[in-house]
């Protein structure tokens, strides 16, 4: 039985910093999750690209911003469980939790932090005959390493953000970039859409629209597909072939918890981001409450003020003083100390 502090369940960005704000209050932290390595998103579904919207990083490579995470959290040495779904939850009568994992392991907590963000990544699958056949062998619905597709003959299908985007980053990469969309017009952002066409124009970018993959071609790997247009279907030959038609968000098991759920996503208070189980809390993406914003910034605010919660709930009547970390410096469990050097004043005679 592995016991914590707080059992955070998603070690996405949310999840990650959690650990740094309960480490701050000397609060103890282990994290599940279901992917093999921690990230979330970030190293899923958009490892090399930049993110501009956190604060104090004009720039940041998602991988960048889970390695510092990590990085930042690693003095409060936190627990991980990897490659493991957080299966079923059981209070007991203290009022903590034991959650279990699909491989049956089991963690002890007083806290439950939900950090699940989309939950479990389900794709969603062209309809395609045979199409698992070429999955991993040609056919992939995440880019984890674009390197994969180096000098390659790559087909994108799909009208939005991760389509346009992952097109515009592969015709620096692959030998061969052709994008087909059922419609003319995309639905991503307007600089996206325009810098799809400036490539096409310097045939970087091979545009099919409105058309559709309707087959595909190989025998032991992909070789190539066919794509139908204006009733007329041509062969493309290629090595990948990477449908990009978003995610369709699925709670999984903790959907089954007794937690309030509207449209997908867990009901919480705007206070202390509790659910309405107390000592359960939901944080970042997998919450939901009036003018909800799925933002890696507002992921970390709501685990600051959940420690913060968390911290309260577990030293009951204890004083607590908010600290910078500027005055009081970190102080790890490893019994480290970092802290700022004093300013000596000096009586002035
Ligand atoms: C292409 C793309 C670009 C983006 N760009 C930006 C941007 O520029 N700026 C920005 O702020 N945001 C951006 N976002 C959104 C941002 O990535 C999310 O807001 C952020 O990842 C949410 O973090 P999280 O930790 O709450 O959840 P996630 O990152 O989704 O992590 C949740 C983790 O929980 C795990 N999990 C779920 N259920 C279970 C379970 N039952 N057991 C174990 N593990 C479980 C999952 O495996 C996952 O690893 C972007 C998203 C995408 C897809």
């Amino acid at each position: 039985m592995i016991k914590t502090d707080i059992l955070i369940i998603g070690a996405g960005p949310t999840g990650l910093f959690t650990v740094f704000e309960a480490g701050l209050l000397k609060l103890k932290c282990h994290l599940i999750d279901a992917l093999p390595q921690p990230g979330g998103q970030c190293s899923e579904l958009y490892l090399k690209k930049p993110i501009y919207d956190i604060p104090g990083f004009p720039e940041i490579l998602a991988g960048d911003l889970t390695a510092n995470l990590l990085e930042q959290g690693k003095q409060f040495q936190p627990g991980f469980t990897l490659g493991e779904r957080a299966e079923t939850i059981e209070k007991q009568e203290d009022g903590s939790f034991i959650v279990t994992t699909n491989k049956g392991t089991k963690h002890h907590a007083p806290i439950i932090a939900i950090a699940g963000g989309l939950g479990s990544f389900e794709p969603r699958k062209p309809k395609l005959e045979g199409i698992e056949k070429y999955e991993d062998k040609g056919v992939a619905y995440f880019i984890k390493d674009p390197e994969v597709y180096r000098d390659k003959k790559v087909v994108i299908a799909g009208g939005g953000d991760s389509a346009l985007d992952w097109s515009i980053f592969l015709a620096d990469v692959a030998s061969e970039v052709t994008l087909v969309h059922r419609r003319n017009e995309f639905r991503g952002a307007l600089d996206s859409v325009e810098k799809v066409q400036e490539l096409k124009v310097l045939n970087k970018i091979n545009l099919i629209t409105p058309a559709e993959i309707t087959a595909l071609h190989g025998d032991n790997h992909l070789e190539g597909v066919s794509v139908t247009k204006d009733g007329n279907t041509e062969f493309i030959e290629a090595d990948e072939f990477i449908p990009l038609f978003g995610l369709s968000p699925k709670l999984g098991p903790i959907g089954d918890w007794g937690l309030e759920i509207e449209k997908n996503a867990i009901k919480v208070d705007t206070l202390d981001y509790q659910t309405n189980i107390p000592g359960i809390y939901a944080i970042g993406d997998v919450n939901t409450y009036e003018g909800k914003l799925k933002l890696i910034l507002c992921g970390f605010h709501e685990a600051t003020l959940m420690c913060q919660s968390a911290y309260k709930r577990l030293n009951p009547g204890k004083k607590f003083v908010l600290k910078y970390t500027t005055v009081s410096g970190i102080n790890g469990f490893d019994g480290s100390r970092k802290e700022s050097p004093k300013a000596v004043v000096k009586a002035i005679v």
